[in-house]
């Protein structure tokens, strides 16, 4: 038998034969990935129903093929359960595994990363993104381009304004808000308290806003008579009003809201999406949640199959994240992409807020490339 100890030995001889002959057998270049822990400063202490923060962690990817260099990145909210270091033990088991494939076996190499371990859908978003922005600088072509997406539909992005007990703390933002044409407030606390937070808002614009309640509403009822009290006040959407696990209130609710109820919690990836159709108006997408584009545009598409509504959303992200998530928001109907507005050490530029809207550029790739 001939044994693989046998082999490798003959192989190295071979080689050495090559280099004294002067011929080189390693011209074809790979792809080879590389990834940093970055935390992301944020420009405020941002809070939800259930706690808050003033960094946010993140782990930043590189993917070069020669000169090319495609960017990505994870990044990470307490609650996703994925942390930098879980990220970067994935990240290191996907090194040899993208080292198999060139950059037109995209969704080969994408399956393989897959198929390292389930679930880490952040980890496998920043290699999904970081491939996606590679092979469209390749190409020499925005993902848009390459998609048929139509820049000129990308769709106002909201901008959040967190929970602050201070009013003076709210009304500065709001006024830092001034570039937006819709709001998004965060609200779940007590009734007292998210009725402060809109009569607030109240005093200073009449721009629309939509309501993400992160789960914190007590009951269907409760929610209801909110969303009844927040439609007189402007509000023309609501995020997430009770647990994720309550099917049949969320149901209930959607049935009887005259604004739309968009799943965001209780949706994570494309197999979560068509039993919701019915429970809520629509989901909301975000790369993180589900892994990165590929995965995105299935469910884009199949909740447009489905007659839902769809969002795309984010984390607080660098413009790597955003500017992937940006090239797919002409073919939603609402955009929360402001992720990289609220982070102050950006080290990337991408997509141009412009008027309001995320704009798309005509660079190759996602448009993401270092300050
Ligand atoms: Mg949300």
């Amino acid at each position: 038998m001939f044994h693989k100890n046998h082999y490798t030995a003959m192989k190295k001889i071979l080689l050495i034969c090559l280099t004294l002959l002067g011929i080189s057998c390693s011209t074809r270049p790979v792809l080879q990935l590389t990834y940093q822990p970055f935390t992301g400063k944020l420009r405020h202490t941002f809070a939800i129903s259930t706690y808050s923060r003033d960094t946010t962690p993140i782990v930043l990817t590189q993917i070069s093929y020669g000169d090319y260099v495609g960017y990505g990145e994870a990044a990470l909210p307490q609650y996703l359960r994925e942390t930098q270091e879980s990220v970067c033990d994935f990240l290191e088991k996907a090194v040899p595994v993208i080292a198999q494939y060139r950059p037109d076996e995209m969704e080969q190499a994408l399956e393989a990363v897959k198929a390292i371990a389930p679930d880490n859908r952040a980890a496998k978003a920043a290699i999904d993104i970081a491939l996606h922005d590679l092979y469209g600088k390749i190409q020499g072509k925005p993902l848009w381009q390459i998609w048929n997406i139509n820049p000129e539909n990308t769709p106002y992005t909201c901008y959040t304004i967190g929970y602050d007990a201070s009013d003076s703390v709210v009304l500065a933002k709001i006024v830092e808000a001034d570039w937006a044409h819709i709001l998004k407030v965060k609200l779940g606390r007590s009734e007292q308290e998210d009725k402060r937070m809109i009569t607030l808002i109240r005093q200073c614009t009449d721009k629309p806003v939509y309501v993400d309640a992160n789960q914190g509403w007590p009951d269907k009822e409760y929610a209801l008579e909110m969303i009844l009290w927040l439609q007189e006040h402007g509000v023309v959407m609501i995020e997430q009003p009770m647990a994720k696990e309550n099917m049949p209130d969320h149901r209930w609710l959607t049935e009887r809201s005259p604004l739309p109820i968009i799943a965001d919690e209780a949706c994570q990836q494309l197999s979560d999406v068509e039993q919701l159709k019915g429970v809520y108006d629509g989901i909301n997408i975000k790369l993180m949640k589900c892994g990165g584009l590929g995965e995105a545009r299935k469910m884009i598409s199949l909740a447009r199959e489905l007659g839902m509504q769809v969002m795309i959303g984010c984390m607080t992200e660098t413009s790597a994240g955003i500017s992937a998530a940006a090239t797919l928001s002409p073919l939603v109907d609402y955009a929360d992409l402001d992720g990289n507005v609220l982070i102050g050490n950006d080290p990337y530029e991408g997509v141009l807020l412009q008027d309001g809207r995320q704009t798309l550029t005509t660079l190759p790739g996602t448009g993401c490339h270092i300050r």
